[in-house]
């Protein structure tokens, strides 16, 4: 017997580019899918069969975060005096940075990563996310990084959270390899890369290529490399310096470039061009305390599909609230919430290579956020205060809101 529930609104944002912005009826769910969108003329809904309503509340398709260094160990907060003082991330990761993570990750037993993932992961479900990417590169060795990817294979589906893996071997040089980085993209293209691809650990394989990680050069090897070894590609691509990133990654086919805050013109109308997406992340920025975003206005004028992420790390962006990410994009990026609310679902499913989640619509995993508000713009009128009422992931209630909703009018 098929499990049929209904979801009433009468502001259902879809995400859909075929339906009006805010659809105003029921989504029928049977079992863990969306089985239709009905108006309320159209909705004949049987006796006996559960009907949640949300007349009021904004529902929206579950958040996906496209952009998380899920699995780490350890905490950097002893960097912020450096940043006040006005030093910059990369005199920061002379002194500290991405290494003293890989030391505190290698250190860290299969057991205690699995604890401290799975209590980030509670805590983005109570912020809206239903499916996240999760990238290794704290380990840097074998050993580690593999040990990173089972843990955040073991963790998809816990609380219903998808997570789907990204091999990044490639985000720093680790000591054991100093200044020899093509010996260091040498190991993974032989040594780590068949392993992860024999046990199945990633999707897809990214690379940092930035001044002190990784050139362009050695970006577009070892992106060829995992190419043909038949991974999806990514890249950190223009974060800091202007390097030609975002052009690599339009020209190798990646499904997504990734911060972009120093991306060009061209590198911006070859993306367009190429269907690669842009995944953005405005908490990095603003951790950092720098004032250079992403230039997400020409992106979507040029016609670059958008993501918007938390790019959750223990460096950059330590938070975990995708509302976070969210709220910077309009108030520091002025975008329209509209726009935002599509980066964090259809867009960002679309850089994560998924076509069954992302938007309401029939055949699409029921995946669903309901807001404490009433609609996009009041979604983002009190931010920092978690809109989160409920969460529906593959059609069951998976979290409860517990906040005291505000008096919306
Ligand atoms: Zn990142």
């Amino acid at each position: 017997m098929s499990n049929e529930l209904y979801i009433r609104s009468d502001r259902i944002f879809t995400a859909d580019p075929e339906k009006p912005v805010l659809f105003d009826g029921y989504i029928k769910i049977v079992d863990d899918k969306i089985d239709a969108l009905l108006t309320v003329n159209e909705a004949d809904i049987p006796d006996g069969v559960k009907v949640h309503d949300y007349t009021g509340h904004l529902v929206t398709p579950g958040f996906i975060d496209a952009h998380t260094h899920l699995v780490h160990a350890g905490s950097r907060h002893h960097e912020l005096g450096a940043k006040l003082r006005g030093e910059s991330y990369l005199d920061i990761h002379e002194m500290s940075g991405i290494l003293y993570t890989v030391r505190k990750t290698r250190d860290a037993s299969y057991e205690a990563l699995y604890e401290r993932s799975k209590a980030t992961l509670q805590r983005m479900l109570a912020c809206g996310v239903t499916t996240l990417e999760a990238k290794s590169g704290y380990g840097l060795d074998k050993e580690t990084e593999i040990r990173c990817l089972e843990v955040a294979r073991d963790l998809n589906g816990y609380q219903w959270i998808d997570i789907e893996s990204t091999f990044m071997g490639a985000h720093a040089i680790p000591p054991e390899f100093e200044g020899r980085p093509d010996d260091y993209l040498d190991y993974l293209i032989k040594d780590v890369l068949p392993v992860i691809k024999r046990k199945r650990l990633a999707r897809f394989v990214d690379v940092f290529c930035e001044d002190k990680f990784f050139t362009i050069e050695q970006s577009e090897r070892f992106l060829k490399a995992a190419k043909e070894m038949g991974f999806l590609l990514k890249i950190h691509a223009d974060e800091i310096t202007s390097s030609g990133g975002a052009e690599l990654a339009a020209k190798l086919g990646c499904v997504s470039a990734e911060h972009l805050m120093a991306v060009s013109d061209k590198g911006i109308k070859d993306m367009a061009k190429a269907g690669t997406v842009a995944c953005v992340l405005p908490n990095t920025t603003y951790f950092l305390m720098e004032d250079t975003y992403a230039p997400v206005k020409k992106m979507l004028k040029e016609g670059v599909t958008l993501a918007i992420s938390t790019d959750y790390n223990p460096g950059s962006s330590p938070t975990e609230n995708i509302q976070f990410a969210m709220a910077l994009a309009v108030f520091m990026m002025k975008m329209n919430p509209v726009d935002v609310l599509l980066a964090v679902t259809r867009g960002a499913a679309a850089a994560i290579d998924r076509h069954d989640i992302g938007q309401l619509k029939e055949g699409y995993l029921a995946d669903i956020f309901v807001s404490y508000s009433r609609d996009p713009d009041q979604l983002f009128y009190r931010p920092g205060s978690n809109q989160t009422k409920r969460v529906f992931k593959k059609g069951k209630m998976v979290y409860r809101g517990t906040a005291v909703p505000h008096i919306l009018h």
